[in-house]
């Protein structure tokens, strides 16, 4: 046997989540081990968030280079080396993790390769192929996130791929069929859209990117369209054949059997959490509904020592939650009284608009039995967006009657991924419409929308009538 290896605090993964816990527990004053089975970075650097944005930069990029005649600008012979593509997305991505790797030896953090399995509620076993090895803790944080949702009509396969698979094809396809068009689905189909693949986005709801105004996701689906992409809602899919080459796609619309081929099929209808196989049940941990781990508002488990962030526990699956909880977690296990609170947590699309919302929409608002006002200021009533060529959209800012406070933004249009942060700041800060429309925002900027919604909210709004 091992000498098991005595430790204060242990992470169980370094997504995200995991790996901030860890630094913030090592600023802490703690002695923190952090295990990863497979790369430093976890989904978000390594197969989500930060290779799908570096993908869909490089689409925008492709299609300003074809399509930007109406500010005077023609290219010819545009070409694209998707091979190229898929290098540049490599090098951002090997950048940052390795960024993380160095910040965890910078705060002398113990770094582990290896799969971790609970052995009851203060120790842990760590397996590589080759070792195995024993540790101690005084304090756990399960940070081990979530993976793609597999349907039994589809198997994942060479042509039958989840989202890790649709991130790293070698050429360009020259047709997909993108199965659920959530923000996974509308990013991804959207990015290889503007390289010019022949996309179908099939979705069993009314809408894509349900959870958004209907307002917004119309822009985006209008813009999908234009870059030729086709997008059938309250399609049923039903199973896929599979040949060397291509695959049959064959779904249901209106009680109407129909098919597409397609060269792949991109399967993302949801993720689940990765909980099954971490011995949790050795420890004591309990688990909700499907397998979501169930955790107080300091990230604690039923079982005292214990801790679960991110894409295990209950919320939106997002990077910026995994951290934000990661931090409180670590904190709490210091003894502070830091606790979670998601009340300006921003959701935000890549898409084209992008999309962003931060606190209650209208109709939430109203459903909860709040007076509310909304006010909405277009994008092509601000000079900058003009002057960007770039006029598709509009902020919409939700107050509380009577004093104005605000308590919720919605933007679909350009930047609007950097722009909700004010408005997370204005929630979080408890400030009001009026305190938006007197800041000073420098002329001219996207951010004047933001001071412009705010007037229209007070009923005076300068650049619209
Ligand atoms: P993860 O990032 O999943 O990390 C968990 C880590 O734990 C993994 O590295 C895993 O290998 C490791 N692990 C699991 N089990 C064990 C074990 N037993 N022992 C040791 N290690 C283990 N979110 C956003 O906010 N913005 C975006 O733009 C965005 N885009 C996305 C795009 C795509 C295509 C996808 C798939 C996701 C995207 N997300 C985005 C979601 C985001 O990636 C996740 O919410 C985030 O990564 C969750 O962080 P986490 O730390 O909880 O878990």
């Amino acid at each position: 046997g091992d000498f098991p290896i005595e430790t204060d605090t242990i992470v169980i993964g370094a997504g995200p989540g995991g790996y901030v816990a860890a630094i913030r527990a090592a600023q802490l004053g703690q002695k923190v081990t952090i295990v990863e089975k497979g790369t430093v970075g976890g989904v978000c650097l390594n197969v989500g968030c930060i290779p799908s944005k570096a993908l869909i930069a490089a689409g925008h990029r492709y299609e300003n280079a074809l399509h930007s005649a109406d500010m005077g600008i023609t290219a010819e012979n545009v070409t694209l080396d998707f091979s190229k593509v898929q290098e540049f997305k490599s090098n951002v991505v090997n950048k940052l993790t390795g960024g993380v790797k160095g910040l965890l030896k910078g705060n002398k953090i113990d770094s582990v390769s290896g799969e971790a399995y609970f052995v009851d509620a203060n120790t842990l076993r760590v397996m590589d192929e080759t070792s195995a090895q024993t540790y101690t803790f005084k304090n756990a944080i399960i940070a081990t996130g979530s993976r793609p949702i597999e349907i039994p009509a589809f198997k994942y396969s060479k042509r039958v791929l989840d989202s890790t698979g649709a991130l790293a094809l070698k050429e360009l396809p020259k047709s997909i069929v993108v199965i659920g068009g959530g923000y996974i689905g509308t990013e991804l189909g959207g990015a290889y859209a503007s390289f010019g693949t022949k996309v179908t986005i099939l979705e069993g709801a009314d809408e894509i990117l349900n959870g958004f105004e209907k307002q917004m996701s119309a822009l985006v689906k209008r813009n999908l369209k234009k870059k030729g992409a086709e997008v059938i809602t309250k399609a049923l899919a039903k199973g896929v054949e599979e040949t060397e080459d291509s695959v049959t796609v064959k779904y249901e619309v209106k009680g109407e059997e129909q098919q597409i081929e397609a060269d792949y099929v991109f399967v993302m209808v949801g993720r689940k959490p990765n909980t099954d196989e971490l011995g949790l049940e050795q420890a004591g941990v309990e688990l909700g509904e499907r397998g979501i781990i169930k955790i107080d508002k300091q990230c604690r488990t039923n079982i005292s020592n214990i801790y679960a962030i991110g894409d295990v526990v209950e919320g939106p699956p997002l990077a910026h939650k995994a951290s934000y909880e990661g931090k409180i977690a670590a904190e709490a296990i210091a003894g502070h009284t830091s606790e979670i609170d998601y009340l300006g947590i921003p959701a935000v699309v890549f898409s084209d608009p992008e999309l962003a919302s931060v606190g209650y929409t209208e109709k939430q608002a109203k459903e909860e039995g709040l007076e509310v006002a909304a006010a909405k200021f277009p994008f092509a009533a601000n000079g900058r967006a003009l002057s960007l060529n770039e006029s598709d959209g509009f902020l919409k800012l939700v107050t509380r009657k009577g004093d104005g406070l605000v308590i919720g933004a919605q933007i679909a249009g350009s930047n609007a991924s950097d722009m909700i942060a004010e408005l997370g700041l204005a929630i979080e800060a408890g400030m009001t419409a009026e305190d938006l429309a007197m800041t000073i925002h420098a002329h001219p900027t996207l951010g004047e929308i933001t001071m412009e919604a705010a007037e229209v909210a007070l009923g005076n709004p300068i650049h619209i009538i």
